[in-house]
């Protein structure tokens, strides 16, 4: 098949709107995968992906289509992530496409991610190929969703596609406007080797696989390839295609896409953006926009048990090899004992880590709250990074503290405007538009301190709104503000995996909070234990837990063998997720209460 009759292309839409369906009914009706070969949602291969119904990874496929015009046409499908903390990768796979399906479920309308998802196509000069998703729903109103898209991005909704990804409605024009409508991958076979690596994976007994678009050039099995922006050079041991399982070919050209295998020992050699070219005929720059994915959410790691430490040492090595974003290092705490502070990309990445070392490495942690990364002006003028709040310089050390800003947009029916507006207020926002699309729905614009956004923001956002907003940020810089360190003492010895970096004004409040809810977290003992908020040498909160008393335990002694059974089931329980500090055992949601605060 000739470059002239190939097409990339992605699907963009927000979570739940029918990418993964649409994905399955596009592989089946180009008999890509053979009916009982499918699996429901092919391209959601992860368990964590599955439970959660989110796409964490891309993927590619690709198709052979034999259109109307009595043509056969190579199909690359490559799927992209869905979720805010993995816009880099969504960028760089759309980055690798001609065009664009946006689907919109027509019975809800556009969200945030589809937006920023929209954006972002934009910026690449992308074909968008509009389809509205589930007309056969009752409440579907396709007329009002089309309004909305072309209110909202301007884009012109006229050759829409009226779609059912579930019943299988509309696919067949889809699959003629995705070959009609996306121009085809330019020809540059000739010029120097350029590939975009737009994903990758370990994979134990090959190393790293590699998922890539050829920009321009050839590349074949045996060639000695370079990586432009980590230098690396391997020999490719397997190149192929994806379709969507793994058949190896012998040479790929300019406009294709495929992996490779080349004995690359971790994906932080072969990471998303980068350039693939070849060591003897290098290409003279590599393609644009790689970056390298910084963390922005860190918290800390400990065992619950001080013998598993090396353990966990070795599971986080592991999932580094597939994981270029997660960052680690040791960090020894008075209180944890040893751990290690880790830095991910979003509170979503820190959850999927945290729950495989959980899952897939057996191990018991604690966690501590997340937190964002301060820059600290010291009196000296030296500006230090703090991402951990017991490290925050005293007052009398420092000049200046900033933290991360963030452009949030929430759109949202007008009904729950109000409520949203208290919470962005609420959490330091500053308000700064108010669009509307429709009559009934409404973005909300704001700037605010990113450490906000990483507790129960987005929890709130949801329950404000019955579920019915969205929203999507991105980091805007460092500002100043008035941040003190808020210390936490229980049983009189400081803890400092407790410690919080506040806003001045809001010290108070959360001191009072936080002692009340640790009162209610932590188990009572045999003594009264207390515990206290303070600024500095200050106590500004405090509280006691009560001791046990004697007659709530002299009752678990009485004849009563299911109810005793019970509470020892509890306790143990209980245990996993504990950790002693002092005499005094603290349960795993002590260290999450701050996000939990009202
Ligand atoms: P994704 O998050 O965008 O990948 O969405 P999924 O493809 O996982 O779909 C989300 C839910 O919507 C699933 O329960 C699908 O069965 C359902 N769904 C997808 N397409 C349609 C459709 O055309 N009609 C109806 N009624 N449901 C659909
Ligand atoms: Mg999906």
């Amino acid at each position: 098949v000739p470059v002239s009759r190939f097409r990339n292309f992605s699907i963009i839409a927000h979570i739940d709107h029918g990418k993964s369906t649409l994905a399955d009914q596009l592989l089946r009706w180009t008999e890509t995968v053979k009916e009982r070969e499918m699996k429901e949602q092919f391209l959601d291969n992860m368990d964590l992906e599955r439970e959660r119904g989110i796409t964490i990874k891309l993927q590619a496929a690709r198709m052979s289509y034999t259109a109307k015009d009595g043509e056969e046409y190579v199909l690359n499908l490559i799927d992209t992530p869905g979720h805010v903390d993995f816009s880099y990768e969504v960028s760089r796979s759309l980055v690798a496409c001609e065009g664009a399906l946006l689907v919109v479920d027509a019975s809800q309308g556009v969200e945030a991610q589809t937006l920023a998802n929209i954006y972002l196509a934009l910026e690449q000069d992308l074909e968008i190929i509009p389809v509205l998703n589930k007309i056969d729903l009752p409440g579907a109103e396709p007329e009002r969703v089309l309004e909305e898209i072309e209110e909202a991005i301007g884009l012109d909704c006229s050759n829409a596609i009226m779609a059912s990804a579930k019943m299988g409605k509309g696919i067949n024009e889809i699959l003629e406007a995705i070959v009609h409508l996306i121009p085809p991958p330019s020809d540059t076979t000739e010029d120097p080797l350029r590939a975009l690596i737009f994903d990758s994976y370990y994979d134990p007994y090959r190393g790293v696989i590699v998922y890539f678009r050829v920009v321009d050039g050839k590349v074949k099995v045996g060639d000695r390839i370079r990586l432009m922006a980590s230098k690396k050079e391997y020999e490719i041991d397997e190149i192929g295609i994806l379709s969507p399982t793994k058949v190896p070919v012998e040479e790929l050209h300019a406009g294709e896409v495929g992996y490779i295998a080349a004995s690359i020992k971790a994906v932080e050699d072969a990471r998303v953006g980068d350039t693939i070219t070849l060591a003897s005929q290098p290409a003279t720059s590599p393609l644009p926009g790689y970056k390298e994915a910084k963390p922005m959410v860190f918290c800390g790691l400990f065992p619950t048990e001080t013998d598993d430490y090396a353990d966990l040492r070795d599971a986080l090595d592991k999932l580094k090899l597939n994981d270029s974003a997660l960052s680690y290092e040791p960090e020894t705490s008075s209180a944890m004992g040893f751990g290690f502070r880790c830095g991910f990309l979003g509170l979503l990445h820190m959850e999927i880590v945290q729950e495989r070392l959980e899952r897939e490495y057996d191990l018991d942690l604690v966690v501590t709250a997340p937190s964002v990364i301060y820059r600290v002006m010291l009196n000296d003028g030296e500006i230090i990074e703090v991402d951990n709040p017991s490290q925050l310089p005293s007052p009398q050390e420092r000049e200046v503290v900033e933290e991360p800003y963030i452009h949030l947009e929430v759109i949202t029916p007008e009904d729950y405007v109000g409520p949203l507006m208290e919470l962005c207020q609420g959490r330091r926002g500053e308000f700064k538009d108010m669009k509307y699309f429709t009559p009934t729905r409404t973005t909300l614009i704001y700037e605010l301190p990113l450490a906000e956004v990483v507790t129960d923001f987005f929890d709130q956002m949801k329950s404000r709104s019955r579920g019915y907003a969205s929203m999507e940020y991105h980091f805007l810089g460092y500002r100043p503000n008035e941040l003190v360190k808020l210390n936490i003492m229980v049983n009189n010895e400081p803890v400092d995996s407790l410690a919080m970096i506040v806003h001045r004004d809001k010290a108070y409040h959360v001191g009072k909070s936080l002692v009340e809810k640790l009162k209610e977290l932590i188990p009572r003992q045999q003594f009264k234990i207390p515990v206290q908020a303070g600024i500095g040498t200050r106590i500004i909160a405090s509280a006691h837990i009560p001791p046990l008393r004697k007659d709530v335990l002299a009752k678990c002694y009485g004849g009563d063998i299911s109810r005793k059974k019970k509470l020892l089931q509890k306790q143990a329980k209980g245990k996993k997720r504990m950790k002693a500090i002092g005499t005094v055992d603290v349960p795993q949601e002590a260290f999450m209460a701050v996000l939990k605060l009202e």
